[in-house]
């Protein structure tokens, strides 16, 4: 084998497709543990934008020099996927309907005007909308005013479809795709990598690419770099035209409010409404398992939540539920590295934006494998590490803090405390 991929998410198959885009006769096989996008890429909130930096402003806090480059790279990255999906003819309800964030404290209007601002300085195309603005468009007593953005950066997607459909364009162009074949370690082997699986296989690769996100701590090595949190959603039974009518949202463009602990929410093809965020919720040890998406105080919560912002709704029913596990890092982006000599290289840490930017990170892990001297590698967005996170015992109560001073900035008017702003300064952070 060529390349070996570990991990059949987002990030894997691109890789797979971008690789045999590029040198269609390499032999490539993807090896996954459970079955296609089991992992956050079949389970995620369906937003699919262009920031490849978790927003403008973290891009200007750690990346201020690179943030054109990096707006320009995320902008054409997101048109390049639709584009794929509509020339690969992927069925994944493609909707291009923009976004809307709203203020449902007095704290973010002033937030969200600041943002807007900025975010027209760099060229995004944003409307801020007051009050009666914003209630006009999505009827909800809780919205004080809001920021819609164009489709160029964000379109509405649904990711299991998404991953299934890239599934067959990479095995298409002739990768191997093994379900149910989870690694458990990698050794050198003449002169490229053995590849161990579960139940005693082994994958004989010359290069190995591991995408494996919040499950990556089979890899000791990754273990620094970024910590698993998980993340819940509620979908509603298919709404009535009586209760669209109520709710207005006739632009259905993907929606959140502008809180540290913020709501995403959108609606599905089936005219359901997705409901997800708020609680991030990290588990010792990095521990990641089935067990962890069963949490019922966070979906009351959410539910009640969901009232509280859609009153003419009260009494939906909530026909599915599931929770999935985030690669957060300390600087909210994907981070690349390599081992074993260059034979390994990883991408993970796309911290609850990776929809879009995975199929950036295959490309640089493509440049990477077959093009050393492309000009991105050099970008200190790729070359360089996050602040790492100590290991445990310290990093649950370290990773506790951090939330629960993310948690009070939220009742203390958005107001950082001095621990916060000292992380500011230092470019670490948390987030979902
Ligand atoms: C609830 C939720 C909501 C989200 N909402 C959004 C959103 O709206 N917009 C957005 O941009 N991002 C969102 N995200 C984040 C986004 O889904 C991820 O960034 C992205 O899917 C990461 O893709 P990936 O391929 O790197 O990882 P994953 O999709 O997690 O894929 C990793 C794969 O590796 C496999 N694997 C793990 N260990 C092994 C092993 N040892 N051997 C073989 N295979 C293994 C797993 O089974 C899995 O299939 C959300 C995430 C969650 C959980």
């Amino acid at each position: 084998m060529d390349v070996a991929i570990v991990g059949a998410g987002f990030t894997g198959l691109w890789t797979s497709i971008r690789l045999l885009d590029t040198d269609p006769t390499l032999r490539v096989a993807v090896l996954e543990a459970d079955r296609v996008g089991w992992g956050a890429s079949g389970r995620n909130g369906g937003f699919c934008a262009a920031s490849l930096t978790h927003g403008l402003s973290n891009a200007l806090l750690h990346f201020p020099d690179e943030v054109d480059v990096l707006e320009r790279e995320g902008v054409a990255n997101l048109a390049e996927l639709v584009g794929f999906v509509r020339a690969e003819g992927i069925d994944c309800e493609l909707e291009e309907t923009g976004t809307l964030e709203v203020a449902v404290a007095p704290w973010q209007v002033d937030e969200l005007r600041d943002a807007a601002e900025l975010a027209t300085r760099h060229g995004h195309a944003v409307t801020f909308l007051d009050r009666e603005a914003v209630q006009a468009l999505v009827h909800s007593p809780r919205w004080l005013a809001g920021v819609r953005a164009a489709p160029d950066r964000c379109v509405m997607l649904n990711p299991a479809k998404l991953a299934w459909g890239l599934a067959t364009a990479a095995e298409r162009r002739g990768a191997v795709i093994a379900e149910g074949s989870r690694v458990r370690g990698l050794r050198r082997h003449a002169g490229g990598v053995r590849v161990e699986v579960d139940g005693g296989g082994t994958v004989d690769a010359a290069q190995v690419v591991v995408a494996t996100s919040a499950y990556s701590g089979w890899l000791r090595r990754l273990v620094p770099r970024f910590v698993p949190v998980y993340d819940y959603v509620l979908v509603t039974e298919p709404l009535t035209p009586v209760q669209r009518e109520a709710i207005g949202w006739r632009g259905r463009e993907g929606m959140s409010d502008a809180a540290n602990q913020f709501h995403y929410f959108r609606q599905t093809a089936d005219h359901r409404i997705l409901w997800g965020g708020y609680d991030a919720i990290y588990h010792p040890g990095n521990r990641v398992m089935p067990a962890h998406e069963r949490r019922p105080a966070t979906y009351d919560l959410l539910a009640r939540q969901f009232v509280d912002a859609f009153p003419q709704l009260d009494g939906i029913r909530f026909e599915h539920r599931w929770a999935g596990a985030i690669d957060t890092t300390t600087r909210f982006t994907v981070t690349f590295g390599e081992t074993m000599g260059g034979r390994v290289h990883y991408a993970l840490g796309y911290t609850g934006l990776g929809v879009g930017s995975t199929r950036w990170a295959a490309g640089i892990l493509r440049d990477r494998l077959l093009r050393p001297d492309s000009p991105l590698l050099d970008l200190r967005f790729v070359s360089s590490a996050p602040f790492p996170i100590p290991p445990e015992p310290v990093r649950t109560p370290a990773v506790e803090l951090m939330r629960r001073e993310v948690i009070r900035a939220d009742d203390h008017e958005g107001r950082r405390s001095l621990f916060l702003r000292a992380l500011d300064t230092l470019g670490i952070g948390f987030n979902s």
